[in-house]
Parts: structure tokens; C-alpha cells; sequence
């Protein structure tokens, strides 16, 4: 049980769906646009993956597969998981219970009935699983047959994260919780933890600086989980349709704007590292089965 482990997950969804609520001009859209360059973006990383011969779980919308169905069959084609990540891209902490249900249930559901194969791994959108939520959503994931879980970000956030929470992956509630890795250390006397997994963290973070937090970190960890977005990848996925922004929107605009050209480089560079590091890659069901075994 001592090797090296990279899990690879993509949260397979495009600027809009993935960053809608951090604008009020489309906080509250019903009907989010799902472009085209949804396809190439992913496609882009299916080839990746295949030329480097590792495997990821691709963690899908309901309504990204309603519209892309046969996306959903290339993925499994190429032999990596299909994971739930909900219907819609909304904060399961402010659903009820029985929206939180219905949201998961939706999205289950759809990749079940355009697949054939039943998921087994959940994300929450936007890791929007609080100290609150946590008990209802697991019974949930539970009794739909699910067996991983990896939405929680062990660092509070204005938008997610639930602060302290140990990373190290474990069984909560007869779930295997995987959290999004983060490297802790003290600066004097302060504990600090920085995200060094992936998303826009691994985006805007100089790559040299991330890579050196990822050293350290895997000096005392087995275990690293990445996660990266298909539109991350895309310097033109990233239209507002108003452009009437307040400050703040365009700081938050600019902030997912930056890195985008680099980042498939990154991307390659820190697979490489980790393959040349003697890392395997698993899906998260195939981690959850080595962990049994
Ligand atoms: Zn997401």
C-alpha cells in the first residue's frame, strides 16, 4: 500500500455553467448556453490522457449530458470513469433537502440511461458540500450505491471548503471521501494550507512555485488528487453576455481570464512529473477497490 497515487478527475463543464454565480447578471439564468467548445476542450484531454496512457474520472453534469450524450460514451470508450456531478451547476447548501435529492438523483439518472453503467463517484458542484449538508447528501450517495466522494475543499472559501478538514482520504459514513489535496506548513507560527491541485489554483500559481509546493507536498503523501475544468484549457470559453460588470466582476473576469494560454502546458508538465515520479493514475473507483483489497 505504499505506492505513489495520482487521481486524475475533470470536472467536464464549460466557463458559464462553472462560474455563472459569481456574476449577478447571471447568478440566477435558468437556461445556461453549453458551447460547442465544451467537446473540443474535452476531447483535447481524452487525447492527452490516451497518448500518456493514464486514466481520470470525468465528473458530469446532467444537463452537460442531455445535450452531449455521445461525449459520455467517448469517455467511457477510452476506458476512464463517469462520476455525478449533479443536474444542475448550483450550491447544494442552499437546496433543501429534497432539491439536494432531486439534483443528485437527475444527474445519476441521465448517465445511467445514456450509458448503460451506473456511477458510483460523486462531486458536488462547486464543492458545495458544508458541515451541514454533509450527513444528508452521504445517507443520499449511500443508498444510491455510491462509494466516493470527493467534494470537499479542506480549506473555507467565500463560495465552499470546509476549513481544517483533514485531506487525507478516508471512509466518512461508509463513503470514501477523497478531498481536493492541499499542502499545509507553518510561516512562523501561522498554519497555512495552499490548493495545489489543480482548477484555477494551478492556473494563476507561477508553474515553478506549484511545482515545488507539489514536491513538498508528496513528500509526505501517497496520495495526490488533480483536478482540472476543459474550459481552463481555452483562452476564448469565457463570455459574459453583459458586459455592464461592477469592479469587482472585473477582477473576478480578469482572475479567470489569466493563465489560460499556459495551461495545457502546465497540464502536460505536471502529468509528466508525476509519471516520471513513479505515480500511477487511477480513477477513483479503481482507487476505492485498491484501498478495499
Ligand atoms: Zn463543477
Amino acid at each position: 500500500m505504499n505506492e505513489k497515487i495520482a487521481l486524475l478527475t475533470i470536472d467536464t463543464e464549460s466557463w458559464l455553467i462553472s462560474s455563472k454565480d459569481l456574476f449577478k447578471s447571471t447568478k440566477n439564468l435558468k437556461d445556461i448556453p453549453i458551447p460547442e467548445s465544451l467537446l473540443k476542450n474535452t476531447y483535447w484531454f481524452l487525447r492527452l490522457f490516451n497518448d500518456l496512457s493514464i486514466k481520470a474520472t470525468f465528473f458530469i453534469l446532467g444537463c452537460v449530458a442531455e445535450k452531449y450524450p455521445s461525449l459520455l460514451k467517448d469517455i467511457l470508450k477510452h476506458n476512464h470513469e463517469l462520476g455525478n456531478h449533479g443536474y444542475f451547476h448550483n450550491f447544494l447548501y442552499e437546496y433543501t433537502e429534497e432539491e439536494i435529492n432531486e439534483n443528485i438523483f437527475l444527474g445519476h439518472e441521465i448517465i445511467q440511461r445514456i450509458t448503460g453503467v451506473t456511477p458510483k463517484s460523486f462531486r458536488a458542484p462547486y464543492f458545495s458540500i458544508s458541515e451541514h449538508n454533509l450527513p444528508i447528501i452521504f445517507s443520499f450517495l449511500k443508498n444510491l450505491g455510491y462509494t466516493v466522494d470527493s467534494s470537499i475543499f479542506p480549506i473555507k472559501t467565500p463560495l465552499y471548503g470546509i476549513n481544517n478538514f483533514d485531506s487525507t482520504p478516508k471512509i466518512i459514513d461508509g463513503i470514501l471521501v477523497i478531498p481536493i489535496s492541499i499542502f499545509s506548513f507553518y510561516f512562523f507560527n501561522f498554519s497555512l494550507s495552499l490548493p495545489i491541485s489543480g482548477g484555477g489554483y494551478y492556473r494563476i500559481t507561477p508553474e515553478l512555485l506549484m511545482m515545488q509546493l507539489v514536491k513538498k507536498y508528496i513528500k509526505h503523501n501517497n496520495t495526490i488528487l488533480l483536478y482540472f475544468h476543459p474550459y481552463e484549457i481555452d483562452p476564448n470559453d469565457i463570455e459574459i453576455r453583459n458586459d455592464n460588470l461592477s469592479l469587482k466582476e472585473k477582477l473576478i473576469y480578469i482572475q479567470q481570464r489569466v493563465g489560460r494560454g499556459r495551461m495545457k502546458q502546465k497540464i502536460k508538465n505536471i502529468l509528466n512529473l508525476l509519471k516520471n515520479w513513479g505515480f500511477l493514475f487511477m480513477s477513483l473507483q479503481e482507487f476505492y477497490e485498491y484501498k478495499n483489497h
